[in-house]
């Protein structure tokens, strides 16, 4: 019976296992399609100042897939299967070409917002990514201040020569880098130091409660004192209501992004303010 039991498990393991590997060969058919067919699309959500009137500073470019079956992919579905196939690449260098296609286009019509752009540990490990960057900034005369580069932890805990190298370069034109979902990978302090970050953002796991237990506030009033100590802007992501933001504010978090003040959207829908 025991014994029986165990085979059951076993087959049901094996059979979780294939579907996994199936359902990954799928997630990377489709990057690959969407990556020959101009098949990625980026969407918008907007990051505001809590320190100006939740007036609009940012926008973060949150990549999709149009897929011509399903329809909208998000990120979460196909993000680490092109991590582990290398193709988050070619992924980051797409969604770049549009942030900076974009942000001349709205500096153009006399904009001054930033954007943020998520770039993964495996595209900074590519000399050409931050190389070609530095290029197109500099032969299109696009503003390198204008830009935040978002990493995570992970990048920052196995940092090599070469990814060092990348956001060396990303600084020397002016761009910031910053650490994303901060708080859910090791939340050690040590790596902050490893390299010179001009801003953090808070993850949505420790917004979610703030305003109704002192327990959350008194961990993210403590990251953010951390992080103004060490210099750097402090963006709370996942801001859903009114209460979470009030608190924040308080706190004296900079900035903010989240559903309250707008899902991901298109460009024309963003309610970028012209000069
Ligand atoms: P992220 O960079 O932390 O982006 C924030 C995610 O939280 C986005 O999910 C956004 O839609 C979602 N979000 C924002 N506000 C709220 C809110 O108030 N409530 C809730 N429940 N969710 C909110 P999305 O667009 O699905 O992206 C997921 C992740 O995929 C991103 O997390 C980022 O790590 C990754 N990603 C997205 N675009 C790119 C890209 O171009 N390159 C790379 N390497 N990664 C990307
Ligand atoms: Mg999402
Ligand atoms: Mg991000
Ligand atoms: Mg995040």
């Amino acid at each position: 019976r025991a014994k029986d039991d165990g085979r059951d498990r076993c087959a049901l393991y094996d059979a979780a296992m294939q579907i996994d590997a199936q359902s990954r060969r799928e997630a990377e058919h489709k990057v690959r399609r969407a990556l020959r067919t101009n098949g990625l699309r980026v969407l918008w959500q907007p990051i505001v100042d809590l320190r100006d009137d939740d007036r609009l500073v940012a926008a973060e470019a949150l990549v999709r897939i149009d897929d011509p079956v399903e329809g909208t992919l998000e990120p979460g579905t196909f993000v680490d299967t092109a991590e582990d196939t290398g193709l988050i690449v070619d992924v980051d260098t797409w969604v770049l070409g549009e942030v900076l296609r974009q942000l001349r286009e709205w500096r153009g019509k006399g904009s001054g917002i930033q954007v943020s752009f998520n770039v993964s540990g495996k595209t900074l490990e590519h000399p050409a990514f931050a190389h070609r960057l530095a290029h197109s900034v500099e032969s299109t005369g696009a503003s390198g201040a204008s830009l935040l580069a978002e990493v995570t932890e992970r990048t920052l805990i196995d940092l090599s020569t070469t990814t060092r190298a990348s956001l060396g370069e990303l600084r020397s034109i002016g761009a910031r880098v910053g650490l994303d979902d901060f708080g859910t990978g090791y939340s050690s302090l040590a790596y902050l130091d490893r390299f010179p970050l001009s801003f953090l953002k808070i993850d949505m796991s420790f917004v979610r409660d703030l305003g109704r237990s002192d327990r959350a506030d008194a961990v993210v009033e403590a990251l953010i004192g951390l992080a103004h100590a060490h210099g750097m802007v402090v963006t709370a992501e996942g801001v859903e209501t009114r209460l979470q933001a009030e608190t924040l504010r308080r706190m004296g978090c900079d900035r903010a992004q989240g559903w309250l003040f707008g899902r991901p959207m298109t460009a024309t829908k963003l309610p970028v303010r012209y000069s």
